[in-house]
């Protein structure tokens, strides 16, 4: 009994400090008075909080404020500048490995191009490997200041039962060639991660999601879509602020939804996918099929490696479309067409507030498309449902989804702080 009253004291304090650690991470700087009005802890709770949070190097007084009449008010955030995230965001072009401070400021990156596509697993963890050894030299960080390392992947991701269940994560890359990948065994197996480093591995697009919610077009909305485009197109649904992932984990597969029945082969077996439309490359392939036996824009640096051709032949497709070429003018309209199509169905499906379009080709057609997308959507929508949605790109840039994988070892660590924080002063 006094065990199980020692225990609850102990996990009262926990998520007492996880409450105000979280409140500062995604609110600060604030006051202690503003801690104090704005949760239900009662001021010397929030003072000896605070002062356990300051002591442990997690939270910083930053200047103050003054307060009418009385005494100015301390303003406190979370300090960023002692703990460290690491995210992989592991593409379907290359690999890119970045450190990041506790709030998420880039440090150091590190990125390999994958010249023959992510099929070849042990290429893809010889990489993240080359890059966690990377970004580690680069800032000078100790690993025990790393809360965690996450991995964005362009797959489905599912808890393993090999070895009994201990291997944990497997990747499932139907478009991509990879089947029941056990990618958290086989980077713990190059042994450059400390034993006990916390491993987080997530679908790109729910990591790219994270970010933007956290920091980017997602921003104080509950529910929200956001979808990356590049080679492929997945998206992130986010319903009532947390991302809706399905019975077997593989929900937001928005790029292989129908929109043409009996239409284009998609590289997932299937026809008519979206992705085999709006995809990079379903977009390049378009593109040469329509200009075929003419000089086309995407020839000239189709000798170049895949990693750089696909980012260069789109770019080259808009840049021909301004020039007056018919082919490119017709494959980027009809583009338009079938992501407005799309996004008309996330619309009917999910009435979300906000959907942002991202990832490197999202952002490239984005800004070209977003007025042709916007008005097919409305064409193809319930009016009801359309006239409060905010249809926007992503705020965070083409490489959003290393910083979102970021985001997973930093929520477990605003999560489960007090433990954590304990473990690596013990180091
Ligand atoms: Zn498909």
């Amino acid at each position: 009994m006094a065990e199980r009253v020692m225990r609850t004291v102990r996990d009262l304090r926990r998520s007492n400090r996880s409450m105000l650690l979280r409140r500062l991470y995604f609110d600060g700087p604030l006051s202690r008075q503003d801690l104090i009005d704005t949760t239900t802890l009662s001021a010397a709770s929030v003072s000896n909080v605070i002062g356990d949070l300051i002591n442990d190097g997690l939270v910083a007084e930053v200047g103050s404020v003054g307060s009418d009449g009385g005494r100015p008010r301390i303003l406190l955030r979370v300090d960023g500048s002692r703990w460290h995230a690491i995210g992989v965001d592991v593409g379907e072009t290359r690999v890119l490995v970045e450190l990041f401070t506790l709030d998420l400021a880039v440090l150091a990156r590190a990125e390999y191009p994958l010249p023959d596509g992510c099929g070849d697993v042990t290429a893809v963890v010889e990489r993240i490997d080359a890059g966690l050894r990377g970004v580690l030299k680069e800032s000078s960080v100790d690993q025990a200041a790393v809360a965690g390392v996450g991995v964005g992947v362009p797959g489905v991701v599912a808890r393993g039962a090999e070895s009994g269940g201990r291997n944990g994560v497997v990747v499932h890359g139907q478009t991509i060639g990879w089947n029941a990948v056990p990618l958290e065994r086989l980077l713990r197996e190059t042994g450059t991660m400390r034993a006990d480093m916390p491993l987080f591995i997530d679908n790109g697009a729910t990591t790219l999601g994270q970010a933007e919610m956290w920091f980017g077009a997602g921003r104080g909305t509950r529910d929200a879509v956001i979808a990356l485009i590049g080679s492929g197109v997945g998206a992130c649904v986010v319903t009532d602020g947390s991302p809706y992932r399905g019975t077997g984990r593989s929900a937001g597969e928005w790029g292989h939804t129908t929109v043409q029945v009996g239409g284009r082969s998609c590289r997932c077996g299937a026809r008519g996918c979206l992705e085999a439309y709006v995809g990079a490359e379903a977009v390049i392939e378009r593109y040469r099929e329509a200009a075929a036996g003419e000089a086309t824009a995407v020839t000239a640096i189709d000798g170049q490696q895949h990693a750089e051709s696909e980012e260069s032949a789109l770019a080259a497709i808009l840049a021909a479309d301004e020039r007056g070429d018919e082919a490119a003018r017709a494959v980027l309209e009809e583009t338009a067409v079938y992501l407005g199509v799309g996004v008309a169905n996330l619309i009917n499906l999910f009435n979300p507030e906000q959907i942002a379009l991202g990832g490197w080709a999202g952002l490239l057609l984005g800004a070209r498309l977003l007025p042709r997308v916007r008005q097919i959507a409305g064409e193809y929508a319930l009016r009801h449902a359309f006239a409060t949605v905010d249809l926007s790109l992503c705020e965070l840039g083409p490489d959003a989804v290393a910083r979102g994988a970021a985001t997973l070892p930093v929520a477990g660590f605003l999560n489960a702080a007090s433990a954590q924080v304990t473990a690596l002063h013990v180091r």
